[in-house]
Formats: structure tokens, C-alpha cells, sequence
């Protein structure tokens, strides 16, 4: 059966081993068979560069890769927790990194993917934090530090942030209407899929479908599939 697989806010953290077994076995058993796979952000919880050493990370890029070297390709974008992933990851797993907006064409049908926290414009606080995380000047400047420096600094963001305070207490601003309407009739398109929000669902709009790709929580996590014929959310591992 020919099938596309879309995966979203795994938030891997050696925290939440269970989590990261979810993930392996997905990536060991189902994916195999997909034309594809896309992984629409923060598949880290926090990322603090490619240089990272962390065993935890070095078992996550070893299986991307064999699945990639398995001849699937991967595709994965930013989330805002993991956008400081490069280029030296996406030749370590052999996957390649979309831009944050990308229009694909599945089996005939032009679908945009994005991670989401664009669509959520009413949240000012983290729309200018945005521009600065994803400035390449602020970037080279963050990854100039030590890895130790690094880690640090992510780990004293998480308790000061409002933000990821906001997230654990699962407030996340939800996307913006007119936002997502733009966006969608920009793209030319009639198909969104997206993460971020934590809020699973397919909504049918005047503009098209919204699909928002279930989040990975201790309790459970999902997936998007879509075949030529239909596509759903489903929970992952199956139940
Ligand atoms: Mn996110």
C-alpha cells in the first residue's frame, strides 16, 4: 500500500524514554514501508547543535539514517524548539531539512507543509522571539559557545521561558483564522498539514482541509498518514 507518513512534535528528550521507543519502533517498523516520511518539527525537545554528543541523540540519527540508507526518504522541518538542526545532522541521517513553508505534491494533490507556530500570530511574545531564533547572524553567534555553554543556557530558557511554561501546561496559542486563510490561498493550495498547536484534529474549511498532526506526550502519540485514496490521523503505537 502506498502511504506517506507525517510525524510532528515528538519532543525527544531521554526524559521520556518511553517516547524515544515509540519513535525507534516507528521508524523500525511502519516507516519501511512508506514513499515517505516527514517529520514537521520539533522532533527534539530542545536542540542545541549539531555537535551535541549526547548518546540519546546519537541513537535518534542512527536510525534515521538506516532508514534513509532503507531507501525512504526523509524529510524534516524546523519546529521552535529544534531550529538550530544543520546541515552536519541532515548528512549524518541522510535526510534533507525543508524550508519552514514547503508545498509538496502528494499523489496528485498539492499539500503545504509547515510546523505550525507561524499560524499563531496572536501570540506576540513568541512572534518576535521567532525572528530572533531564526536570524543567522544570532545563530552563529549561539553556536559560537561551547556545548556546555549551550546546554546551560537551553535548560535556564526552559524555566525562565513564559513560553514553554505556557506549552507544559498545554496553553499553546492556537492558530490564527485569517492567518491560516492567507496562507493557504498564498500557497495555492487546498490542503495544510501542520503541528505545533497540540490540538490533533481535521478541520474542513472555507479555504480547504487542516490537518494539525497529533503531539507525542507520555500517554501516547500519533501520526498523519495519507494514501492516494484517503489519509487520517491515527494514534502511534496503534491501540
Ligand atoms: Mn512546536
Amino acid at each position: 500500500m502506498s502511504e506517506t507518513l507525517f510525524i510532528a512534535d515528538v519532543h525527544l528528550d531521554k526524559a521520556w524514554p518511553r517516547i524515544g521507543d515509540w519513535f525507534l519502533d516507528l521508524l523500525a517498523t511502519r516507516a519501511r514501508d512508506a514513499d515517505a516520511v516527514y517529520i514537521l518539527g520539533d522532533l527534539f525537545e530542545v536542540w542545541v547543535g549539531d555537535d551535541d554528543d549526547d548518546p540519546f541523540y546519537g541513537q535518534i540519527q542512527d536510525a534515521l539514517r538506516a532508514l534513509s540508507d532503507d531507501g525512504v526518504p526523509v524529510f524534516i522541518q524546523h519546529g521552535n524548539r529544534d531550529f538550530l538542526l544543520g546541515p552536519a545532522f541532515a548528512e549524518r541521517t541522510g535526510t534533507t531539512l525543508l524550508p519552514d513553508s514547503a508545498v509538496i505534491d502528494l499523489y496528485g494533490t498539492p499539500v503545504l507543509l509547515m510546523h505550525g507556530d507561524q499560524l499563531c500570530s496572536d501570540d506576540d511574545e513568541y512572534q518576535r522571539f521567532r525572528v530572533t531564533a531564526r536570524d543567522p547572524a544570532w545563530q552563529r553567534e549561539v553556536l559560537a559557545k561551547s556545548l556546555e555553554e549551550r546546554r546551560q543556557i537551553a535548560r535556564y530558557a526552559r524555566s525562565m521561558s513564559t513560553q514553554a511554561q505556557r506549552e507544559m501546561a498545554g496553553d499553546i496559542t492556537d492558530v490564527n483564522p485569517a492567518t491560516v486563510a492567507a496562507t493557504m490561498l498564498n500557497a495555492g493550495v487546498r490542503h495544510l498539514i501542520h503541528g505545533h498547536t497540540h490540538r490533533p484534529a481535521i478541520h474542513d474549511g472555507a479555504h480547504g482541509e487542516r490537518i494539525v498532526i497529533p503531539d507525542w506526550r507520555p500517554e501516547g502519540g500519533g501520526l498523519v498518514s495519507w494514501a492516494p485514496a484517503n489519509h487520517g490521523l491515527e494514534t502511534w503505537p496503534a491501540r
